[in-house]
């Protein structure tokens, strides 16, 4: 939770924060910001940022060395209120009212040490119709100095009430050369930090999962599979399904953005211009051309993406594999 309080610690997203400083330092930001884009590009560390900045009230940074930002920085900061939902066992994470009336509550007090109270809710997608309703009137109806900033993954999940009672602030997700510096920054070797950089989707966390969880190996073994799909019989396209399918979920997803990576480098290079994400992989993809028409890619990517809704919206992850490859590898029994 503790982390330092410097605009230069986040990466990227230079628009959004300069905008934010501007609106600090002209003490002219919304009482209500909804924070929003992908999983991993520091949007909640920009928000706990703001937060820090509001309650130091220096100008369009935090100071780190006030009262304010000490008690921040130690996570006890009295005018500051984080919420996030609750997992009840293994259902879905929600907001519930009783925890926004709770937040509420807390908003309606008076400041103790900055003068104002700055509330971040974290996942605020996840807040049930009741939640989002009493939440509006609050919005609506602000009591005191108080400032509501909301950080979500799935904007399009928020009531549109909502939505028209905050400044939209979107994130987008991160250049590769960015999260490539960084990976470089943190120690990691150029090669492995230029791979992770092009499979991490934009995201900053998802190239540090795959560098904790071995990631590249997902990659290896989606070309491996691309590139063999044309020899491989029937009893290994079912044994393949069935392992893709042992994976946890979210491995499985890799796997399937990984290969529709592949893919769409195989159409750059069939366009004859663009940047690879795998251009450490030119020469084989190039190579594998001969076996893949464009219109044969195309339709590939088409039948990937489908698998990766179809496991992302839980079904069962086997049978996804299992019709995917079969698709896949049947594409060469019909001609082409
Ligand atoms: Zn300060």
């Amino acid at each position: 939770m503790a982390d330092s309080l410097r605009w230069q610690d986040i990466l990227g997203h230079e628009r959004n924060i300069e905008r934010l400083r501007t609106m600090l330092r002209e003490g002219r930001l919304p009482h209500a910001l909804l924070f929003s884009g992908v999983a991993g590009v520091g949007k909640k560390k920009a928000a706990r940022l703001v937060a820090a900045a509001l309650l130091c009230k220096k100008a369009d940074a935090p100071c780190g060395d006030c009262p304010s930002c000490r008690a921040f920085l130690a996570g006890t900061h009295p005018d500051y209120i984080e919420a996030a939902p609750e997992s009840r066992g293994k259902g879905a994470r929600v907001l519930r009212i009783e925890a926004v009336r709770e937040i509420e509550k807390k908003a309606a007090r008076k400041p103790l040490l900055s003068g104002r109270l700055v509330v971040l809710m974290d996942e605020a997608d996840t807040m049930n119709e009741a939640a989002a309703n009493s939440l509006l009137k609050t919005l609506e109806e602000p009591q005191g100095e108080v400032f509501f900033l909301l950080v979500t993954e799935k904007r399009a999940a928020l009531l549109p009430t909502i939505l028209s009672r905050v400044r939209d602030l979107h994130f987008g997700a991160l250049p590769p050369a960015v999260i490539e510096r960084h990976l470089l920054a943190q120690g990691v070797e150029g090669g492995q930090a230029k791979m992770l950089a092009a499979a991490a989707d934009g995201s900053l966390s998802h190239a540090l999962l795959l560098l904790e969880e071995d990631g590249l190996q997902l990659v290896e073994d989606a070309a491996q599979t691309l590139f063999s799909l044309r020899t491989l019989d029937m009893f290994r396209l079912w044994e393949k399904a069935e392992e893709l399918g042992r994976l946890p979920r979210e491995r499985g997803e890799d796997w399937l953005l990984a290969l529709s990576r592949l893919l769409r480098d195989m159409l750059v290079l069939y366009a004859g211009s663009g940047a690879l994400y795998h251009e450490e992989r030119r020469v084989g993809l190039a190579r594998a051309l001969q076996d893949f028409s464009e219109e044969r890619v195309f339709s590939l990517l088409v039948e990937v993406r489908e698998a990766l809704r179809r496991l992302r919206s839980n079904a069962n992850a086997r049978l996804v594999f299992e019709g995917l490859l079969m698709r896949l590898g049947n594409a060469w029994a019909g001609g082409r």
